[in-house]
């Protein structure tokens, strides 16, 4: 019995770990490569297996970087079961579906750029046919995924239903427990419950993206937000949130219900204008039992999410364009999160130019897209081939991040009994290096930097 390291390792995107008992073959996440358009064109590679020789895949959770590539493992042959957390398997196919929505849009647009037929990564059709092979399970609730190997998902944290993975596999009288992290939420994150403390392991696959990082406080971060709320009440302006559909947005909403008697958002209009963040939040209110005492606590009080009395899902483009309308006194969260595109575009082109306006950046914005460049305040960006003054008040809120950062990482690991050996996935090696030499420090643990192709003999531990 073994574990073959294939993606994310060493690098942060294209989650998936080859487990191999008495015989069979199973994937730890199937998950897309994310990058620039050269880094994407790997997804197309052949995988290093045969896809119909898989029995079977077990899914930390719903980001395209960990479960992404399963409509191609399909295209190609695999017919098994996938097993998710049943959260999960909900916000797997909302995902799944718009990924392969873009794809076929992407290779439309291609076929016109190049006049050389593109086919997409995948259909929808492909997309779809996935989505039948999901089978949800309870957190804590262990269950047989082949012979050999037993399998229970614990809560990560990092947004709902997403699992570190426990993980016992049996050959020949020997067994060995393996506890694989998933991406680990940040504890005191709203709405979600902490991370899940697991107690022993004879190994640890350890996601480590933020290994090298310190995040922001999380309580500073909604003050600011606060003072930004009253700053435009007082310029009778209107304030942009270009957020991602899943987790960023639902925790905007949960902040601004939270503390909507104290920001006076009774005076404002709040809009939740993506289709995509719509059908997740619905998610999200469709699985109070996994939210945390202060979430659970304020569903009470309020019988029933959501707590913002003033706040409009805007699901067709006409109630978009709409939006472009108000001149004040409206918030608006819209996708996409870096501004690349999405209908958060056509209301900056709207807002930018007025002084009277806001836009608050909540997530990470990658070098190029149009949020970095407000972020990195350019006096004007170009919008739909148009040149846009920036004269709204940009603002960079750091504290909401969905990933442990260092600290949290170690504090996880630290409940594990007898510091078993950590096998870094998931992170670029300078990350994984600091984050290595901080535990090695902090408590002795050791620390392996696993390269593609590298097979863990489980019978040596
Ligand atoms: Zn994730």
């Amino acid at each position: 019995m073994e574990i073959e390291f294939f993606g994310a390792a060493g690098e942060v995107t294209g989650s998936c770990h080859i487990l191999r008992v008495r015989g069979k073959t199973v994937l730890l996440d199937c998950g897309l490569i994310q990058g620039s358009r050269k880094t994407e064109a790997r997804n197309a590679d052949p995988f290093p297996f045969d896809a119909s020789s898989v029995d079977a895949v077990v899914l930390s959770h719903a980001h395209l970087d960990h479960c992404g590539r399963l409509p191609l493992l399909v295209k190609r042959g695999f017919r098994g079961p996938i097993y998710a957390q049943e959260a999960s398997c909900e916000l797997a196919a909302i995902l799944l579906a718009d990924a392969a929505h873009l794809a076929e849009r992407d290779a439309e647009y291609m076929t016109r750029k190049t006049g050389k037929k593109m086919k997409p990564l995948y259909t929808m059709e492909e997309g779809e046919a996935v989505i039948r092979q999901l089978q949800g399970r309870k957190y804590r609730q262990g269950f047989n995924v082949v012979p050999g190997l037993e399998v229970c998902f614990r809560d990560a944290g990092h947004i709902l239903g997403s699992c570190s993975v426990e993980l016992w596999l049996e050959e020949q009288g020997v067994r060995k427990k393996i506890v694989f992290s998933g991406d680990l939420g940040q504890y005191d994150t709203p709405i979600l419950k902490d991370p899940e403390c697991l107690d022993e392991a004879d190994a640890v696959l350890m996601a480590s993206t933020y290994g090298s990082r310190r995040h922001r406080n999380r309580a500073e971060t909604v003050r600011e937000i606060g003072e930004i709320i009253s700053s435009a009440r007082a310029s009778k302006g209107n304030i942009l949130i270009p957020a991602f559909a899943i987790g960023r947005s639902q925790e905007v909403l949960y902040q601004l219900g939270k503390h909507y008697d104290e920001w006076g958002l009774d005076r404002f209009r709040i809009f939740l204008d993506s289709p995509m963040a719509i059908r997740t939040s619905e998610v999200y209110w469709h699985y109070p039992h996994l939210y945390d005492e202060e979430a659970t606590r304020l569903r009470k009080d309020n019988g029933g999410m959501p707590l913002l009395p003033n706040l409009k899902l805007s699901s067709s483009t006409e109630d978009s364009m709409a939006i472009n309308r108000i001149r004040s006194g409206a918030i608006i969260i819209a996708g996409s999160g870096m501004c690349n595109g999405g209908r958060i575009v056509h209301h900056l082109k709207h807002n930018l130019p007025s002084s009277q306006h806001h836009v608050i950046i909540v997530g990470y914005q990658a070098f190029g897209s149009l949020g970095r460049k407000l972020v990195d305040g350019f006096e004007s960006v170009r919008i739909h081939n148009q040149e846009v003054m920036v004269r709204a008040n940009i603002h960079t809120v750091g504290g909401l991040s969905a990933h442990a950062d260092q600290d949290d990482l170690a504090r996880w690991y630290e409940c594990i009994k007898g510091h078993p050996p950590i096998y870094l996935v998931h992170g670029e090696r300078d990350s994984q290096q600091a984050f290595s030499a901080y535990v090695a420090r902090r408590c002795g643990a050791v620390t392996q930097l696993p390269d593609p192709g590298y097979r863990l003999d489980l019978n040596t531990l």
